[in-house]
C-alpha cells in the first residue's frame, strides 16, 4: 500500500475540522489542519499534501485566493473546494481558478470520503489508459511522469485536466458526451453534479494546450454531442 496519503483540511469551523479529520483518519489518511487561509497556504507549501480540502470563507485569506496562489506557483495538488451554499457562481469560480472539485455544505461524510478518494492522485493512475504517447499539434504526453509538453515546453495541468487530456487523446476521433466524461474521467459514482464541470475543465485545458483556444485544433466539440480529440 505504501505510505499514507496526507489530506490538508483548511477550514475555520473547528467542529467540521474535527469530524472530517476523524473520518479521514479512520479511512487511513494522515491529516493536517489549518484554521485560516494564510496558514493553510503555508502548510500546503511546507508539507506538500496529497489533497487539500479548502473552505471558501476563511479568515486572513479566502480559499479561492489560496488555490489561485498555489496554481500560480505551479502546485497541482488536487483541491476540493468546500462551498457554503449551493452557489453556481462559487462552483464555477472555484473550477476556473484551478480547483479539481467542490462539495457543498452540509455534506455527508460518505460523500466527502468518496470525493477525496476519487480526487487523490493515484500512484498507479490505473483507471486511465496511458497509451497516449506522442499526440498531435506539438503535444507530447508522458504518462510515466504525468508530464505534458507543447513544442517541448512543459505545461502545468491539474490532475483532472491531465486525466481528461489523457483519456480523450487515448481515443482519438471518438466523441464522448459530457455525461460519458463525468463517468469515465471524473469516475466513481459522481453524485449529483452538473456537467458544467466538464465544460469548464475543457475550456481550461484548451487555454493551456491549444495554439488558439478559441479555435481549438486538438480537443474538438461535436455540437450537441460532446468532445473528442482530433486525429485519425
Ligand atoms: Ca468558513
Amino acid at each position: 500500500m505504501g505510505e499514507k496519503k496526507t489530506v490538508l483540511i483548511v477550514e475555520d469551523e473547528k467542529s467540521i475540522v474535527d469530524i472530517v479529520r476523524f473520518n479521514l483518519e479512520r479511512e487511513g489518511y494522515a491529516t493536517l489542519t489549518a484554521y485560516d487561509g494564510e496558514s493553510g497556504l503555508a502548510s500546503a507549501r511546507e508539507n506538500r499534501p496529497d489533497l487539500i480540502l479548502l473552505d471558501v470563507m476563511l479568515p486572513k485569506m479566502i480559499g479561492f485566493d489560496v488555490c489561485r496562489v498555489l496554481r500560480e506557483e505551479g502546485d497541482n495538488v488536487p483541491v476540493i473546494i468546500l462551498t457554503a451554499r449551493e452557489e453556481e457562481a462559487d462552483k464555477v469560480l472555484g473550477l476556473e481558478i484551478g480547483a479539481d472539485d467542490y462539495i457543498t455544505k452540509p455534506f455527508s461524510m460518505r460523500e466527502l470520503m468518496a470525493r477525496v478518494k476519487a480526487n487523490i492522485r493515484r500512484t498507479a493512475m490505473g483507471h486511465v489508459e496511458s497509451a497516449a504517447a506522442p499526440a498531435a499539434g506539438g503535444l507530447t504526453i508522458d504518462p510515466e511522469n504525468y508530464q505534458v509538453s507543447k513544442h517541448g515546453k512543459p505545461i502545468a495541468l491539474t490532475q483532472r485536466e491531465y486525466e481528461l487530456l489523457v483519456f480523450l487523446a487515448g481515443h482519438p476521433g471518438k466523441v464522448y458526451s459530457r455525461t460519458d466524461l463525468m463517468e469515465q474521467v471524473w469516475n466513481y459514482d459522481y453524485v449529483g453534479d452538473d456537467v458544467r464541470t466538464v465544460d469548464v475543465t475543457v475550456r481550461r485545458l484548451r487555454e493551456k494546450i491549444e495554439d488558439d483556444p478559441a479555435n481549438p485544433a486538438l480537443i474538438l466539440t461535436r455540437r450537441g454531442v460532446g468532445y473528442y480529440f482530433a486525429g485519425q
